[in-house]
C-alpha cells in the first residue's frame, strides 16, 4: 500500500548527504524539527486478546536523524510491524509519542509511505495505473499524476513497462512497481516491513542495492524492517535489536561502513556477528562480548 503525497521538491532532489552514508548525525535542537527527523518516545502498544490486553510493544525509544537508514530486526512476534504502522500511522491506538520533524503524528500523511512484503498489486491494472493508485487523493492533475508516475517507473528502471500487467512481470519487478508506488508520494519517511523476505539470494543482493540506490537518490530517511542480518548491516547505519514478550529494544549496533559494502570484508562480517549475538543472548545462542564498544545495549532514550 502506498501513503499520500506532497509535491515539494524536484524529482532530481538529493536530499541526503555524503556524510550520512557512514554517520549518524548528532542530535541537537535544530536537528529535531528537520524534515525527514523521526522520534520514537515512550512508545507501548496493547492488543485485546480474547478480551485480555497483552502487550505488543513496551516504551520503544528511538530517534531517527534525516537520512538515516536504520534497520531494525528481532524474532518474529517482536512487535516489528506493529512499529512500522504506527510510525505509519495506521493504528492510532498506542501510548507514547512519535514526532515527526518535532511535531507529533495524527494518522496517515503524505510525508511516509509503506512497504509490505505482500505486494498488493491490482493484476487488471496496468503498472503505470498500479503505481497511480499512490497519487489517489492528491489532487494532481491527470497530466502532473503521469509526469510523477513516470518519473518514478524510470527511477525504478521500469520505464519501457508502463502498459505491462503485474502477471507478466517478475517477482523482482513486481516488488519494484510496489516501491515506485510508494516513492510517487515523495515521502520523506520510508518503512519497509520485510520487502525482500521472499526472494531468492541473488535477486535479493541485487534489489538490496537498488533499494540503497534509491534512499540514496532521493534523501529518505529509511526504517527497514528485516529476519536477514546480513541485509541489515549492508544497508543500515544502524541496526536496532529487538526481543519479544513484550516487544522491545534490547541493542543498538551502528554500522559505521561506507558503501557500498562487501559482505567479506572483516570488519562487516565482525558487525553481523555482533548483531546476532545481541539477537541470540537471550536464548544464550552466543553471548554478548563482555566489551563490545561499538555494541549499546541501552536503547537510545529521548525526552518527552
Ligand atoms: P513481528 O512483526 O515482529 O513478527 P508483530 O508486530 O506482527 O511482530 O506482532 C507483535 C505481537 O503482537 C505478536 O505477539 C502478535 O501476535 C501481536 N499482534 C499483532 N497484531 C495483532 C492484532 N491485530 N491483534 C492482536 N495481536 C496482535
Ligand atoms: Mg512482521
Amino acid at each position: 500500500m502506498t501513503i499520500p503525497f506532497r509535491q515539494t521538491r524536484s524529482p532530481n532532489s538529493n536530499r541526503g548527504s555524503e556524510t550520512l552514508d557512514v554517520a549518524v548525525p548528532a542530535t541537537n535542537e535544530q536537528n529535531m524539527s528537520r524534515p525527514g527527523r523521526l522520534d520514537i518516545c515512550h512508545v507501548s502498544k496493547r492488543y485485546l486478546v480474547a478480551g485480555r490486553p497483552v502487550p505488543a510493544l513496551a516504551d520503544i525509544n528511538l530517534s531517527v536523524a534525516p537520512g538515516e537508514f536504520t534497520s531494525i530486526v528481532g524474532a518474529s512476534g517482536c512487535g516489528k510491524s506493529t512499529l512500522l504502522r504506527l510510525l505509519a500511522g495506521l493504528e492510532p491506538d498506542y501510548d507514547g509519542e512519535i514526532r515527526i520533524a518535532g511535531s507529533r503524528i495524527a494518522g496517515v500523511s503524505f510525508d511516509r509511505a509503506i512497504v509490505f512484503q505482500e505486494r498488493h498489486l491490482i493484476p487488471s491494472l496496468t503498472v503505470e495505473a498500479n503505481v497511480g493508485l499512490g497519487l489517489l487523493g492528491s489532487g494532481l492533475s491527470v497530466a502532473a499524476k503521469r509526469r510523477a508516475v513516470h518519473d518514478r517507473l524510470e527511477l525504478l528502471g521500469l520505464g519501457g513497462f508502463a502498459q505491462a500487467y503485474p502477471g507478466q512481470l517478475s517477482a523482482g519487478m513486481a516488488q519494484r512497481i510496489a516501491l515506485a508506488r510508494a516513492l510517487v508520494t515523495r515521502p520523506r519517511i520510508l518503512l519497509l516491513d520485510e520487502p525482500l523476505g521472499v526472494f531468492d539470494v541473488l535477486t535479493r543482493a541485487r534489489l538490496q542495492d537498488e533499494l540503497r540506490r534509491i534512499v540514496r537518490h532521493e534523501g529518505m530517511t529509511t526504517v527497514l524492517v528485516t529476519h536477514d542480518v546480513d541485509e541489515a548491516v549492508y544497508l543500515g547505519n544502524r541496526i536496532v535489536v529487538m526481543r519479544p514478550h513484550p516487544g522491545r529494544i534490547v541493542g543498538i549496533v551502528p554500522v559505521p561502513l561506507a558503501y557500498p559494502r562487501n559482505r567479506s570484508d572483516p570488519a562487516f562480517i565482525r558487525i553481523r556477528d555482533r548483531v546476532l549475538g545481541v539477537l541470540g543472548a537471550e536464548e544464550g545462542v552466543a553471548p554478548i562480548p563482555a566489551a563490545t564498544p561499538a555494541v549499546s545495549l541501552v536503547p537510545q532514550r529521548i525526552a518527552s
